[in-house]
């Protein structure tokens, strides 16, 4: 099984030349199509229906750590008398495999794409393993596929060759026991990812590929985050406990206590928030905010009699944790120090977090795996008592000029406090010092445009009510509150993802967004966080 991929590693230089040179990778120093390949048992192969400047089927065959590709107008058939035309186009990174969603009008093949059929396949061709790239060199691929529409044997031959050197081929199925006669693959215009048709994809896209970014970088989630959220089932037996209950949700069991005990001070208006107000936010929110703490030390910020006491830092991950609670030990842990953390890879992780007590989640900035690499530079817009809202604005739209003018991609969030940060994805390599140093440059060059707004001292009672440009998180097991992470605060305020326009939004507030308003503003917006992980990025040289 798999011949294919057990070859995958031979270079496999020039391949990916096509695909790159279609698309304008020069704003960027990140290599493209260099994920690494999958361990699986037999190569995959996908077939997405594409409707660009005219409809047609992408049939996609993984070769080598490439899909090797061929753009069919009528779409492959189960039909053994019929003939369908494929011309061979560049080979795509493995990253699109299973795109489903909207490339943005104006780039490389604008139009929507669904995931039409995928699989396994199976080269039948001599040699062990089979020599599927020989067979396609030489011009005549036999092969099996295992998909939810397509099964069976298929043929791929090469016709002919024009003189800018674009191959045609024909595909063909031959008469086996999955041929059907007068089978038409537009009868079946349903992805088998999604079960949604183009039409519907293309009125609400979960993600955007943009084809004129590197393969790592290309993909763009709008919507859904990828994982279950609650089901209903889940919603509905929380609301069956009293004060504590065994919740069953997303495959976990987690004993909830305590659970009308009253967390956060009520705004005006509104009901105090309980703890069992928490674990729902943490069990809804969790499919989203793991993307943000996975594969990270997770540092707790503990007010187990509510948000109206004095909280202190828990990082030590409890012995009585369930033992499907992930974790990781640091190896460099000092003696009496915290050396096991919770990490957050799983959503049930999170809930358990908040039936814990943590209102406040602070993942590292680091990867368990690397911690002396920071994956963010981080910018803390942090106000003095003399700072007005206004005035921080001045300074959070200061740092988005700078960062456009660097090139630099990175994201806003509100605090829920009343602050702002910006999150600048990096690739990992420089050390927290170097993306210290970076931060303060850049923060300093830009207190200096507004002097009478900033304060460089480290005493807070120095700072006259000035602002601080914080630079100093950047630092191994320093850590900012993580996107939606609540705010210990009357109403539960998060902090919440922004995108760079609502600066200029006359209405936006740093702690107006609630444990109780930010799905909806999800739902309506989707994760504005999500272009942070798209790594890849290198920090230009400021001065
Ligand atoms: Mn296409």
């Amino acid at each position: 099984m798999g011949p294919p991929s057990a070859r995958r590693g031979a270079p496999v230089a020039g391949s990916l030349e096509e695909y790159r040179r279609k698309r304008d990778f020069t704003k960027t120093r990140e290599p493209a199509g260099t994920a690494p390949a999958p361990k699986i048992a037999a190569p995959r192969f996908v077939v997405q229906r594409h409707r660009a400047r005219r409809l047609h089927y992408d049939f996609r065959l993984e070769i080598e750590g490439v899909l090797a590709s061929w753009a069919v107008p009528k779409g492959p058939t189960l039909d053994p008398a019929v003939r369908r035309a494929a011309f061979h186009v560049e080979d795509h990174p493995l990253e699109y495999f299973d795109f489903e969603g909207v490339i943005p009008a104006g780039e490389y093949g604008g139009g929507d794409v669904i995931v039409w059929d995928a699989g396994t396949w199976q080269a039948d061709e001599a040699g062990d393993p089979p020599d599927a790239p020989k067979a396609l060199k030489k011009g005549e691929l036999h092969l099996d596929l295992k998909g939810e529409k397509l099964r069976g044997r298929f043929i791929l031959v090469r016709t002919r060759t024009d003189a800018q050197g674009k191959e045609q081929w024909l595909l063909l199925h031959k008469r086996d026991e999955y041929a059907v006669e007068g089978w038409d693959p537009e009868d079946y215009p349903r992805s088998v990812l999604s079960g949604r048709t183009n039409d519907e994809v293309k009125a609400g896209p979960e993600r955007l590929w943009h084809s004129n970014l590197p393969p790592d970088q290309a993909s763009v989630t709008l919507k859904d985050p990828g994982r279950r959220r609650l089901s209903e089932d889940e919603r509905a037996e929380l609301d069956t406990f009293g004060a504590a209950g065994t919740w069953h949700l997303f495959g976990r069991e987690l004993h909830l206590t305590n659970l009308d005990k009253v967390l956060f001070p009520a705004r005006a208006g509104e009901a105090p928030v309980t703890k069992r107000d928490l674990v729902r936010y943490a069990g809804e929110i969790a499919p989203i905010a793991v993307r943000y703490l996975e594969h990270r030390a997770l540092n707790m910020h503990r007010f187990p009699n509510g948000a109206g006491e004095k909280g202190f830092w828990h990082k030590e991950l409890p012995a009585h944790a369930p033992a499907w609670v992930p974790r990781w030990d640091n190896p460099e842990a000092e003696p009496g120090k915290s050396r096991t953390y919770l990490v957050v890879d799983e959503p049930a992780a999170l809930v358990w977090a908040a039936n814990f007590g943590a209102l406040e989640w602070h993942a590292w900035t680091s990867r368990t795996d690397n911690p002396h690499q920071p994956t963010y530079a981080l910018i803390d817009l942090d106000p003095g008592e003399r700072t007005t809202w206004e005035d921080l604005l001045v300074l959070a739209r200061l740092h988005r000029t700078a960062l456009e003018h660097l090139q630099v991609r990175g994201q806003p969030k509100v605090t829920g406090r009343r602050g702002i940060q910006i999150w600048v994805p990096i690739r990992p390599g420089p050390s927290f010092s170097e993306t210290r140093e970076w931060t303060e440059k850049l923060s300093r060059t830009i207190g200096a445009v507004v002097p009478k707004l900033v304060s460089w001292k480290w005493q807070v009672s120095e700072r006259s009510g000035l602002a601080r440009l914080d630079y100093t998180q950047n630092a191994l097991n320093k850590t900012l509150v993580a996107p939606y992470s609540p705010r210990p605060a009357p109403g539960a305020p998060v902090s919440a993802p922004i995108s760079w326009d609502e600066l200029d939004d006359p209405a936006l507030e740093p702690d107006a967004f609630t444990i109780r308003s930010v799905l909806g503003r999800i739902a309506e917006k989707g994760d504005l966080f999500s272009s942070v992980l798209h790594s890849g990025q290198e920090l230009p040289p400021i001065g």
